[in-house]
């Protein structure tokens, strides 16, 4: 198993350094000084309502559960939307995705009904788009109540020599997997509450990667490091020479970090979220590590031999490997299970990762133990995602960030 855990961390530390071409560049500088010339006025666009249930109207859904998942349009999320439309009956998915299209097309693939599910848009990356989503799932939704949100969606940029940066100023991963969602959280939890929804749960996706407690999160460099949020203290303090701040905790770019620190700060956002709001709401606020879904397109800017290589590894390697339709039935497990109706729980399943593959003697065939199948349970996290002070001190600078305020009835105590 060591040796197994070892070569995880070379095989992943080495292609963190292969490098490709590099994204767009947008700063917070260029951003902030688009918003402050006198041009900006005139390069204001008036958004369109972004609202499209295809004629169908705001019945759609109507006496399902509604279940938003964003990032439904690929992977994870959407293999967790096709077994909540596809095998359930009570739960109807508001796919909240940065490309409708796309949506549409991977729904039809995958055979998704169309009266199952609908397509609103929302990019993550631009808190505009996001608070446009917000309003129309409200319209949606009519007077029902919102049950489930489930914050799925990320990018993962590990190659990137330089930051990204969203619409409004913030590095890339952090802005699309973190502050994004946060954001959403914010907007939705006011009408989750008020609803008194039952059962209402909200689930952000979280991952190992960003538990340091972990194989693939401690012994992978890098590791996820928050520091004391310097880089976010610089930012909230309005110093311009902080407008270019890519990381959490000022230090230098490093994308696969970036990704990792999103990770800790959407596992702290859960355990915040309970904190403050679960025992005056009822809602249940959790997270999850569906385990090491190889496959997905969230290795897409990774090189081709990665992308060939790296599932064939995780499945007789390491045997941490898990298909994309078991990763969505876990995601939908924690959805909808009764046994998940619980609040503040970072799950996991205990498959068949702890073994390196062998020759089945019997078949003679290479056997990958898997991380799949097995139970599910309530894991550990680091303690650097478990730490109260860490978590508060990552929701109010969030908060400052995204520019949010929350609920003050709901105001809980330490
Ligand atoms: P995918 O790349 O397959 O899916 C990511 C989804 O996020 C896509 O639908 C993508 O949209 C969407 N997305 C990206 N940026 C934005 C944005 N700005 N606004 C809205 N949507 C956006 O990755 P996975 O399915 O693997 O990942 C899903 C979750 O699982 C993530 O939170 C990831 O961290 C987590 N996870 C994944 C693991 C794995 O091994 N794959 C392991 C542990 C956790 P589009 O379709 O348009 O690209």
């Amino acid at each position: 198993m060591m040796k197994a855990t070892a070569l995880v961390a070379v095989f992943t530390s080495v292609t963190a350094f292969t490098l490709s071409p590099s994204p767009m560049v947008r700063s917070r500088a260029a951003v902030a000084s688009a918003r402050s010339s006198p041009l900006a006025a005139s390069a204001f666009k008036f958004e369109f309502p972004s609202f499209d249930f295809g004629g169908a109207g705001a019945g759609k859904g109507k006496g399902k559960k509604l279940c938003v998942i964003t990032g439904a349009s690929s992977g994870l999320g959407l293999e967790a939307a096709r077994v909540l439309a596809c095998e359930r009956d009570d739960y109807f998915v508001v796919a909240a995705v940065r490309d409708v299209e796309k949506m549409k097309r991977e729904a039809e693939r995958m055979g998704i009904p169309a009266a199952k599910y609908t397509a609103l848009k929302c990019d993550l990356a631009d808190f505009a788009s996001v608070r446009n989503f917000a309003k129309d799932l409200k319209q949606l939704q009519g007077a029902r109540p919102l049950d489930t949100l489930c914050c799925n969606a990320a990018v993962y940029r590990p190659t990137d020599p330089v930051a990204a940066f969203s619409a409004d100023g913030f590095e890339l991963s952090m802005a699309s997997n973190h502050l994004g969602h946060f954001l959403l959280c914010n907007l939705v939890l006011a009408d989750m509450a008020k609803n008194k929804a039952k059962d209402a749960r909200v689930i952000i996706v979280g991952s190992i990667t960003g538990n340091s407690n972990t194989v693939g999160g401690g012994l992978v460099y890098p590791r996820a490091d928050v520091g004391q949020f310097q880089g976010w203290e610089q930012i909230a303090s309005g110093d311009k020479a902080a407008a270019d701040v890519p990381m959490v905790d000022g230090k230098p770019f490093f994308g696969a970090k970036a990704y990792k620190d999103a990770k800790v700060c959407n596992m702290m956002t859960v355990a915040e979220l309970h904190r403050r709001y679960h025992a005056d709401t009822g809602i249940q606020f959790n997270s999850l590590y569906p385990g090491c879904i190889a496959d997905t397109p969230l290795f897409r800017e990774k090189r081709q031999w990665f992308r060939d290589g790296f599932p064939l590894f995780m499945k007789y390697v390491t045997g941490g490997y898990v298909s994309m339709p078991e990763s969505g039935e876990r995601l939908a497990q924690v959805i909808a299970a009764p046994e998940c109706a619980k609040s503040n729980v970072y799950w996991s399943w205990n498959g068949g990762a702890k073994t390196v593959a062998y020759v089945n003697p019997l078949t003679n065939k290479l056997t990958g133990a898997g991380g799949s199948g097995g139970e599910i349970f309530e894991n550990d996290q680091s303690s650097q995602v478990s730490n109260p002070e860490k978590q508060k001190k990552m929701f109010e600078l969030s908060s400052q960030l995204v520019g949010c305020t929350w609920p003050e009835s709901y105001k809980g105590k330490r």
